[in-house]
C-alpha cells in the first residue's frame, strides 16, 4: 500500500503557558476538542499519526476514522520521529507535519503548500511576515526577511525521513531548520494565514471560539425516539440507560445492550444531518451488532456529524417510564454523558416523568426515551 500524503499531528506537548489544569490541544473549542477539528481537517488528504502523550487519555475525544494513535516522545523532535516510524508502513511519497493547537488552518493553506511538494520541493512551510515592530529590550530588530513559521510544514516523505535519523541525539525546535542542516535542503515558504495561530493562552483560544463561531452559522435540530421492553430480571441486577448501569428489577430487551436513553440520542444527532437512523447504520439482522455497547452508535453518530463540520450544542432527554427510578443516578449519568458526548453538565438535560400508569408505559411493560439535540454547522 502506497499513498500519495500521510499527515502527523504533534499534540504530545503539556504547553505551560495554557494555564489551565486542562490541556489546551484537548480543551474544548465549540463543542469539539481544539485537536478534533486538525483530524477532520487532515483526515481528508489521507492517513493520519496523531502523536499523543498517553498520560493524556482522560481528556481523548472520539477519534474519527483514518487517525492512528502513536505515543510521542520525550520532545516534539522525537515525537514526529515516532510518527514518521509509524507512517513508514503506508509508503508515503508525501508527508505534512501539524500542530494540534492550529485548529483554523484553511484548506486554501492546505492546497498551496502540498503544491509546492508536488511540484518537486522537498521541503516546505507555511509562514507569515512579521508585522509587528520587534524589540530586544531596547534595540529595534530590523525584521526585514523575518518570518513568523507556522503549519503544517509538508516534506517529501523520504527526505524527512532521512534527516531525522540523522539528527538522532541533537536537538531541533522545528522540522524545516532540522532538514536543512541535516540534508542540506531549503525550505520553500508559502504563505499562511494570519487566523491558523497556535493557541498558547486563554485569551488565544477566546479568538478562535469567536472566529470559529461565526464559520458555525447554520443551526439545525434532531429528535429521537427509542421504547424498549421489559423482560425477566437481569443477572446482575441492572441495565443500562444513557450509558450508565442502573438498578432494575427487569431486563430492557433489544438486540444491542437496550440501551433506549442512547438510542434515542444517536437518532436524534442522525436527525440533524439527514443521516437516516442508527437502525440503518446498525442494522439489527446483523449478527456483528449484538450485545453491542450503545456508546459506539453515539460515536459513530458524533463522527457522521464530525464529518459534516457540525457540533453537538446540547441535548435535552425525557425518560418516559414507571421504573426504574434515575434520580439517585443523576448526577452518574450526567458525567457519563458528558463524557461519551463531549458536553458540559449544562449542556445536557434530563428528565424523567411516569405517564400515570396510562399505556404500555404505565402497565411496567417497558420504558420510552425521547431526546432532542442541537447542532450547529458551517454553512
Ligand atoms: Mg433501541
Amino acid at each position: 500500500m502506497s499513498v500519495t500524503w500521510a499527515t502527523i499531528i504533534v499534540a504530545a506537548g503539556s504547553g505551560q503557558r495554557f494555564g489551565s489544569e486542562m490541556l489546551k490541544q484537548y480543551a474544548p473549542l465549540c463543542g469539539k476538542s481544539v485537536l478534533s477539528y486538525s483530524l477532520e481537517t487532515f483526515t481528508k488528504y489521507g492517513p493520519v499519526a496523531l502523536v499523543v502523550n498517553p498520560a493524556h487519555a482522560p481528556y481523548f475525544p472520539v477519534f474519527a476514522s483514518g487517525v492512528s494513535v502513536v505515543e510521542g516522545g520525550a520532545t516534539r523532535q522525537e515525537s514526529v520521529r515516532n510518527g514518521l516510524a509509524f507512517l513508514s508502513k503506508f509508503a508515503p511519497a508525501n508527508v505534512m507535519i501539524h500542530d494540534a493547537a492550529r485548529p483554523l488552518v484553511t484548506t486554501d493553506s492546505i492546497t498551496r503548500i502540498k503544491t509546492a511538494i508536488e511540484d518537486g520541493q522537498k521541503a516546505a512551510t507555511l509562514a507569515l511576515p512579521v508585522a509587528d515592530t520587534l524589540m530586544r529590550g531596547s534595540e529595534t530588530v530590523d525584521r526585514t526577511g523575518v518570518m513568523a513559521v507556522q503549519t503544517p510544514q509538508a516534506f517529501n516523505f523520504s527526505v524527512i525521513a532521512a534527516a531525522h535519523v540523522k539528527a538522532a541525539g541533537k536537538s531541533y525546535t522545528d522540522d524545516a531548520s532540522l532538514v536543512r542542516v541535516e540534508m542540506g535542503v531549503d525550505c520553500t515558504f508559502i504563505e499562511g494565514d494570519a487566523e491558523n495561530f497556535k493557541i498558547t493562552t486563554q485569551s488565544d483560544l477566546k479568538r478562535a471560539e469567536k472566529i470559529m463561531s461565526s464559520q458555525l452559522t447554520e443551526t439545525r435540530v434532531g429528535m429521537g425516539y427509542d421504547v424498549h421492553p421489559f423482560g425477566e430480571a437481569p443477572e446482575d441486577g441492572t441495565i443500562k440507560l444513557f450509558g450508565t448501569a442502573i438498578p432494575s428489577d427487569h431486563k430492557l430487551v433489544g438486540h444491542s445492550d437496550a440501551d433506549a436513553g442512547l438510542h434515542a440520542i444517536a437518532d436524534a444527532i442522525l436527525g440533524t444531518i439527514g443521516a437516516g437512523d442508527i437502525g440503518l447504520h446498525f442494522p439489527p439482522s446483523d449478527p456483528q451488532w449484538r450485545g453491542m455497547d450503545s456508546a459506539d452508535i453515539v460515536k459513530k453518530s458524533l463522527e457522521l456529524l464530525a464529518v459534516k463540520g457540525g457540533s453537538l450544542v446540547n441535548v435535552d432527554c425525557t425518560l418516559l417510564a414507571e421504573m426504574p427510578r434515575i434520580g439517585p443516578h443523576r448526577e452518574a449519568i450526567s458525567k457519563r454523558l458528558s463524557d461519551i458526548l463531549g458536553l458540559p453538565a449544562d449542556a445536557i438535560g434530563l428528565k424523567a416523568t411516569t405517564t400515570e400508569k396510562l399505556g404500555y408505559i404505565g402497565r411496567g411493560e417497558g420504558l420510552a426515551v425521547q431526546a432532542i439535540v442541537t447542532v450547529r454547522l458551517k454553512r
